[in-house]
């Protein structure tokens, strides 16, 4: 019967329990149980919360006509109670509805979060300053808190008023408010006997006022204003601290990491723009968090327009935080026909100019500082150079790697290396592999190396694409050093004897292409460019790469057609004692002869990375040993 009753009851009031989700459960049970000393950032976080919701009203009422209460004044209300122990932060911004309570205060969805959680299993167990870094949004709260009621009321004209209560040990509650609520928030919060300092008015207001200068609306402590809410980006350069740069990072873009650089600057002509943008640290796609969001947002005095506008900056650069505000956008177009307008494009041929001509200057005044970057987030860079026509051009001096005459882990750039080639050199050469060592052990590099020629080391499989699609830099032609046809003149005579004569050569030639078949050998020459080598396996096609061959194979697997071997072309070094041997084998011993020529192709292979079934060879081989 007893057990009917509360049944009844909770349907009365409409009240329900729900679980959160496992990672919400893993994050309350490591902040509840943290001894992290800076308790103070989950009002960061709860303050930075009420200022997005309300952010998200003042745009809501620019596109809908039905808003709950419209001319609520919008403000942040935190106010004190010391002999209850509690914490009162309350807000007239969008509010929630129960299903939005559920996803939002339920389940993780903040990136942040998600880091945080990567980063403690990556650490093996919670450490305290991993809280302080990432900030873990709306749960840090139970860092300090028994019990947290959260009323809310969505700006929806037919709204329910409602109440989610946890202690954050597991389960959440959601029922009827019992009153009719006005819009937006309001977040009770009865805190834990030992921070009961931050029902202090003394205590919260020394907080409030490191973060309330980033609030675009009136921020009120037990009813007292605390802001002047002039924008920081509205500010003059000089006015703003170093230390207000990177709280407003942390603040403003929701970022957990420290900015590496940003840049503040205002502009009238061709539009007016105040902005301020962040280079992360941390590169928010290195921990397998897929695809990077844009977060700088987009403003119109002050008034926020677009928190992830599309087509502000292009893709490449969707690792910048921060905010750009315009006093040319219109406001009252929607955002979809907001980002394909002549407005934003302009926009992001401003911004994107200023942040390369940012990057320029770093890369020349701070090398090493530059290189690092580079490290971190040149995959980004890569892409632009690929695939931003515009801004190909600007990007390609910004492109690091290593070369065949500087150190290992010395990076140069293409402005260096034309800097460096001789007036007889007429194109730049690389080479990619997985590493120097596989280049330089290679057979491609010893002619370049012969005639003191430099060659770009790349290591990324991406390179291979980004020179392709660069193809050319200050009119020279970018062309990788194992294509066929590349002009490098007489080859210098080293140690290794007499060549065979053109006729034996041309002679010895056809027979190696005739034995191994057209689809394997496409053309087989006397090589110009072998110093140690006995052959190479060249690119028939200058556009077509090693690497672009595998790729394409790879492809091509996919696309579920057989997987023909690519046909390649050969050079035998007319000095090396094996083709000599190979000559005269010719005759004496063909089927020895054949076996030698075979097993020269697919070490010719190997060294091109091109060499994808090696069972063949180890049978080969064994059974020219077995005719030793
Ligand atoms: P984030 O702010 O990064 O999204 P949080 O954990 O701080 O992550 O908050 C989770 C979500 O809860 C927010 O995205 C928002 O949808 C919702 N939320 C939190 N506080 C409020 C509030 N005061 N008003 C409306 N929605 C809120
Ligand atoms: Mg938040």
């Amino acid at each position: 019967m007893a057990r009917i009753l509360h049944f009844v009851s909770v349907i009365m009031s409409n009240s329900t329990t729900h679980t959160f989700q496992a990672e919400v459960k893993q994050v309350l049970d490591i902040v509840a149980h943290s001894i992290y000393k800076d308790k103070d950032i989950f009002l960061r976080e709860l303050v930075s919360n009420a200022s997005d919701a309300l952010e998200k009203l003042r745009y809501t009422q620019l596109t809908e006509k039905d808003v709950f209460e419209p001319t609520r004044e919008l403000a942040v209300e935190v106010s004190t109670d010391e002999a209850a122990g509690t914490l009162t932060i309350a807000d007239s911004g969008i509010g929630m509805t129960r299903e939005e309570l559920v996803e939002n205060l339920g389940t993780i969805a903040h990136s942040g979060t998600k880091a945080f959680l990567e980063k403690v299993k990556e650490s093996g167990g919670a450490n305290e300053n991993l809280i302080g870094q990432f900030g873990v949004g709306f749960f840090s709260v139970f860092m300090v808190a028994d019990e947290v009621k959260f009323y809310t009321r969505t700006w929806r004209a037919e709204g329910e008023s409602l109440c989610w209560t946890s202690d954050g040990n597991g389960s959440y509650t959601i029922e009827d408010a019992g009153e009719a609520l006005p819009r937006g928030s309001k977040l009770v919060i009865k805190l834990k006997s030992d921070f009961k300092d931050f029902s202090k008015k003394d205590k919260v207001k020394e907080v409030l006022e490191r973060y309330s200068k980033y609030i675009a609306f009136p921020l009120k402590l037990d009813g007292e204003k605390l802001n002047t809410m002039q924008a920081l980006w509205l500010k003059n350069k000089s006015d703003v601290t170093e230390q207000e740069y990177k709280d407003f990072y942390k603040f403003q873009c929701h970022a957990w990491d420290e900015p590496q650089d940003w840049m503040h600057f205002a502009a009238d002509a061709p539009l007016a723009i105040n902005s301020i943008l962040f280079f992360p640290t941390h590169n928010p796609e290195a921990m397998g968090f897929g695809r990077a969001v844009p977060e700088v947002s987009l403003y119109c005095r002050k008034v926020l327009i677009d928190s992830e506008p599309k087509n502000l900056l292009p893709e490449w650069l969707r690792f910048m935080k921060g905010v750009v505000d315009s006093a040319d956008i219109p406001l009252n177009i929607s955002r979809e026909t907001l980002q394909d307008s002549t407005i934003i494009q302009k926009l992001n041929r401003v911004l994107t100019k200023r942040v390369i001509k940012r990057l320029e200057e770093r890369a020349k005044k701070k090398p090493e500082e530059f290189a690092k970057f580079w490290r971190d987030f040149g995959n980004y860079l890569r892409e632009g150079i690929a695939t931003d026509f515009d801004n190909r051009e600007a990007l390609a001096p910004l492109f690091r790697c290593e070369s065949s005459i500087l150190d290992a882990g010395t990076l140069t750039s293409l402005p260096e290396y034309v800097e460096r080639m001789k007036d007889s050199q007429k194109e730049i050469y690389y080479l990619v592999g997985a590493n120097r060592e596989a280049i330089e052990s290679g057979p491609y590099l010893e002619a370049f190396k012969a005639r003191g020629i430099e060659v770009l080391f790349l290591y990324d499989g991406a390179d291979d694409y980004v020179m392709g699609q660069l193809g050319t830099f200050k009119e020279k032609s970018i062309v990788s050093a194992d294509s066929a046809d590349i002009e490098l003149g007489d080859v210098p005579q080293t140690g290794t004897g007499e060549p065979l004569s053109e006729e034996k050569m041309k002679t010895l030639c056809s027979w190696f292409a005739d034995t191994l078949g057209k689809e394997k050998v496409a053309e087989c020459a006397t090589g110009t460019r072998l110093v140690d080598s006995p052959a190479v396996a060249l690119n028939p096609d200058k556009f077509m790469t090693a690497t672009m061959r595998r790729m394409m194979k790879l492809m091509s697997k996919d696309a579920g057609t057989p997987d023909k071997p690519v046909a390649v072309k050969i050079e035998l070094n007319p000095r090396h004692p094996l083709v000599h041997k190979l000559d005269t084998l010719r005759d004496a011993n063909p089927e020895l002869a054949k076996l030698i020529a075979e097993q020269v192709l697919d070490n010719t292979l190997i060294a091109a990375g091109l060499l994808d079934n090696p069972r063949g060879m180890t049978q080969r081989i064994y059974e020219l040993l077995g005719k030793l």
